[in-house]
């Protein structure tokens, strides 16, 4: 434990995925005291264990939606935030991305992407004829039409980034407990603080079944090993934590918290959670120069991105994300019809994939809902709902991080102003702790350099439990990017 235990915590954010560990970060930072609560045994073990690890600009999300706003902040935020966690250009490419157009159709959008682009303030932004894109990129099929170049998206080692919110956290003094879920939660109106009532995951079924799934996955289970209790972080073991503040950052369960939670919400808070899955299958890299250098995505349509194939930092081409909305919140298998598209689509696009070895394939879930933008909103007093971060919330998590702590804020600022005048605001906070009503100058900080790549691996193979060494912490590799790249790299 990373602080003594307030009786009353000023923040509890439920979830250790990437936007809750922002967010307690941010929150620790800013001077509050944070507990954050995570189901599973490791952090970033749902969604933010199975996407496609890189950096998006945004363009492609809606004119005046909350995710370009928090991804286009985000950008501001992202290269010294990445140095304060140790991150180095080995764990970070900047190598911007090609939307390639593989038919009329498509060419006839390019313009259209372009614009996009450059509305959204990338003007560096070009289209690039068919001879110019083979300049730019001689991996990809001759058969390309044209391109438009946005220099700017980037490949993120995708494990690291929440592993280091999670100890900047923790060095801001935020308590972070693994296998404690959150069962249900209650408002006693009159302290003006929620009662969050916590099972150890050990004895919920919430908390085993996902890692379950995973493993009936016969690629997965190759490569995803699960040494219970190997992180040190502790478990939340008293059956109920008091906080002033909640923030649902429940990912996939995000709605279910919110049913849990006995207090009416504002009804524009209302979401429900659509699981949407997508596979990936990923190519061992094969010699020379056949290795794309660029991201390569398709015209984006509204539902998608589309199927995209990189190279991510450990030198492995990977083909994917689908995207199939499913009912189940827990099956991240997947299925050889779809793996043998995706193999078959990553060998027509980059001839030199056609020789190279299927290394792995692997799923995950998109938290998405029937809203198109993110939901976040002080939904209760006292209570933030942030749901619906679906696509792009490894990217948007600095954004998020900060858009949130200004919402928590927002909830102790009343309590400052009334101690001068009375106040009638439902969000009223009276018992808000000093540190919390007048936060302290925010400290400096910086982590230790993050062990280069092939050093992390070295250890994941020496040690042959699925865990690294990171901050001085053993910690198990939820990411199959980073489990298979420690393994090939
Ligand atoms: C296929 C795919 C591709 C993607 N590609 C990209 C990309 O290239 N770039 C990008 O920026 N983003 C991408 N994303 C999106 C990104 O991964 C998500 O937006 C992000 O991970 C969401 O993080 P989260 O913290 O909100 O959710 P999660 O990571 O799901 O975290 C929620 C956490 O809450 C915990 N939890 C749930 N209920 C409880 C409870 N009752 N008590 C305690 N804990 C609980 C869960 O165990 C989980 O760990 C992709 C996602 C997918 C699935």
């Amino acid at each position: 434990m990373t602080s003594p235990v307030p009786k009353v915590f000023d923040v509890a954010v439920v979830g250790g995925g990437v936007v809750g560990l922002a967010v307690a970060r941010e929150c620790a930072a800013r001077g509050k005291t944070v507990a954050l609560l995570e189901k599973e045994d490791a952090f970033a073990a749902g969604a933010s264990s199975g996407n496609s690890g890189l950096g998006c600009t945004g363009y492609d999300a809606p004119v005046g939606s909350l995710e370009r706003k928090l991804l286009r902040r985000s950008i501001q935020l992202h290269q010294e935030l990445y140095r304060s966690f140790g991150l180095s250009h080995e764990h970070v490419r900047k190598c911007g991305s090609l939307v390639v157009a593989w038919n009329d159709e498509q060419h006839a959008e390019l313009p259209q992407v372009l614009d996009e682009n450059r509305l959204a303030g990338d003007n560096e932004a070009i289209l690039l004829s068919a001879q110019e894109l083979r300049e730019v990129e001689p991996a990809l099929d001759h058969s390309a039409r044209g391109a438009v170049l946005c220099p700017y998206e980037a490949v993120v080692e995708p494990w690291l980034v929440p592993m280091g919110y999670a100890e900047s956290a923790r060095r801001f003094g935020a308590n972070l407990f693994l296998r404690s879920r959150v069962a249900s939660a209650s408002r006693d109106a009159n302290a003006n603080v929620w009662e969050l009532k916590v099972e150890n995951s050990e004895d919920a079924s919430l908390g085993r079944s996902q890692t379950q799934k995973l493993l009936t996955d016969a690629h997965a289970q190759a490569h995803v090993r699960q040494p219970l209790h190997q992180t040190r972080d502790d478990v939340w073991s008293s059956p109920k934590l008091r906080a002033r503040v909640v923030v649902n950052c429940a990912g996939l369960w995000g709605d279910e918290l919110e049913r849990l939670t006995k207090e009416p919400a504002a009804k524009s808070a209302s979401f429900t959670i659509r699981p949407r899955k997508g596979q990936f299958v990923v190519f061992q890299a094969p010699k020379g120069d056949s290795i794309p250098r660029l991201i390569i995505e398709p015209v984006a349509t509204q539902f998608t991105k589309g199927v995209i194939a990189w190279t991510t930092v450990y030198g492995n081409i990977i083909v994917g994300p689908t995207a199939v909305e499913q009912a189940s919140k827990t099956d991240r298998a997947t299925d050889i019809e779809t793996v043998q598209r995706l193999e078959a689509w990553g060998r027509k696009i980059l001839p030199g994939l056609r020789n190279a070895k299927v290394i792995g394939t692997y799923a995950g879930l998109r938290p998405a809902t029937e809203h198109r933008d993110f939901q976040v909103s002080v939904s209760r007093p006292g209570w933030v709902t942030v749901g619906g971060i679906r696509s792009t919330g490894l990217t948007a998590s600095p954004g998020l991080g900060e858009y949130i702590a200004n919402l928590v804020d927002g909830i102790f600022e009343p309590e400052r102003e009334s101690s001068t005048s009375p106040s009638t605001s439902s969000s009223s906070m009276p018992g808000v702790s000093a540190a919390a009503a007048s936060p302290a100058p925010r400290p400096s900080q910086r982590l230790e350099p993050v062990p280069s790549l092939q050093t992390l691996a070295n250890e994941y193979r020496a040690r042959g439990d699925g865990c690294v060494t990171l901050y001085g912490r053993v910690h198990r590799v939820t990411h199959p990017i980073s489990s298979f790249g420690m393994e090939t790299v």
